[in-house]
């Protein structure tokens, strides 16, 4: 799985640019982007480039007060520069309007609902066509999504007051290039972006094209939040169009073709390679237990047999241990989680996140 492409290259590789991906295992204490160090000094203000859950996620560590995240389970060296942050600004770019935004309303609700936030949002950009209307009508949360965020217009006071932090939405405006700072190169010291405008693609689809009208945003630092695609594995079937491997309630099947019979006998895919990158945690529950699901009936069917010594739980150990992939016991893992929560305990979070290999590795052996 990586992060989607913006398609533009240039400045490309200036600092303060980050993926939201990276930032999102920052924050929460992944061992691979434990020394990331975002630069949150250097200027008030971040711009987020996309408008789904990740974005909001990302908005809300960079705004809400570090005194509540400190009651959190954010990892530690993440609370400790956001305390330093100078960012007070955040800007949530959209190519699409607020009805096509792609967050859902409980995670909306938690961000407009922080503590002495000021969001702004332009009450031109509320106005509704007749194909907004169709989008909507057929779908329950782009309607309570655009309710919210045409309350949040309406029912705030237009101007922050001077220690308000402030969370600006941007829609109808895509990313064309990345600034670089005259006075730091090799900084980026802002996006160009460009207007759109909404076309209809398919009744009730409207996809966003540039309008050849551009702007430029300032800032010190952006995240980079549009969405993620599954990237396929050697030799196993691949529907590049849809970014997902071919299936049948979780049964793989040979190819795109729809032909459900070319089933590859005891191969079961689950989660985003199954049905693409969309859905909250329930989501992957249920997608998770449809595949189970097939896989036991194909097990009472005898389609598939576990006909080897090699199968099943011992062959994975075995597998893994042919390639050299380290594994880490059940047992081993609770120890790192009972010590990560016994290190919380002291100070009041549900945990304190082990960010580092060594620290799990050390946590897991005491
Ligand atoms: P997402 O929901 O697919 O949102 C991607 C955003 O990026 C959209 O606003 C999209 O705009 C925009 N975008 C895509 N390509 C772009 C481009 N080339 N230029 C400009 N903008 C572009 O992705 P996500 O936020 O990474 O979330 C992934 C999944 O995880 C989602 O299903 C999400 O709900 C889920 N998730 C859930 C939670 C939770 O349950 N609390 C938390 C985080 C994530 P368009 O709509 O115009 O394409």
């Amino acid at each position: 799985m990586v992060q989607e492409d913006l398609g533009f290259s240039s400045f490309r590789d200036l600092s303060g640019i980050y993926s939201a991906r990276e930032f999102v295992w920052w924050y929460n204490g992944h061992p691979d982007s434990r020394y990331l160090n975002p630069d949150l000094k250097s200027s008030d203000t971040a711009v987020i480039l996309g408008q789904g859950n990740v974005a909001l996620d990302v908005a809300r560590i960079l705004l809400r007060p570090t005194t509540e995240l400190a009651t959190t389970d954010i990892a530690n060296h993440a609370l400790s520069a956001l305390e330093k942050s100078s960012i007070r600004k955040v800007y949530l770019v959209g190519r699409r309007g607020p009805a096509q935004a792609a967050c859902t309303a409980k995670e909306l609700r938690e961000i407009l609902g922080i503590k002495d936030l000021h969001v702004h949002i332009k009450e031109a950009d509320l106005l509704k066509t007749q194909a907004d209307e169709e989008e909507m009508k057929n779908n329950r949360i782009r309607k309570r999504v655009y309710e919210l965020l045409s309350k949040a217009a309406t029912s705030r006071p237009s101007h922050p007051s001077s220690d308000q932090r402030e969370l600006h939405f941007v829609f109808f405006w895509k990313p064309d290039k990345f600034l670089e700072s005259d006075e730091r190169t090799g900084h980026v010291s802002g996006v160009r972006l460009e207007k759109t405008k909404l076309i209809g693609v398919n009744p009730g689809e409207q996809m966003a094209a540039g309008t050849g009208q551009f702007e430029d945003l300032g800032c010190g630092i952006v995240l980079k939040s549009i969405g993620y695609k599954s990237v396929p594995v050697n030799g196993l079937p691949f529907d590049d169009r849809k970014g997902v491997v071919p299936n049948v309630r979780g049964r793989v099947v040979s190819d795109t073709s729809g032909d459900h019979t070319r089933l590859e006998k005891g191969l079961y895919v689950c989660g985003w390679l199954k049905r693409g990158p969309t859905g909250i945690i329930a989501t992957n529950l249920y997608c998770a237990e449809e595949t189970v699901a097939s896989i036991s009936e194909d097990l009472k069917q005898g389609i598939v047999t576990f006909s080897s010594a090699s199968s099943g739980r011992e062959g994975l150990l075995q597998l893994l241990d042919n390639r050299n992939v380290r594994v880490v016991p059940f047992s081993r893992w609770e120890e790192m989680d009972s010590r990560e929560r016994e290190l919380g305990n002291f100070k009041n979070k549900p945990r304190e996140k082990l960010a580092t290999l060594e620290e799990l590795e050390k946590a897991s052996e005491e």
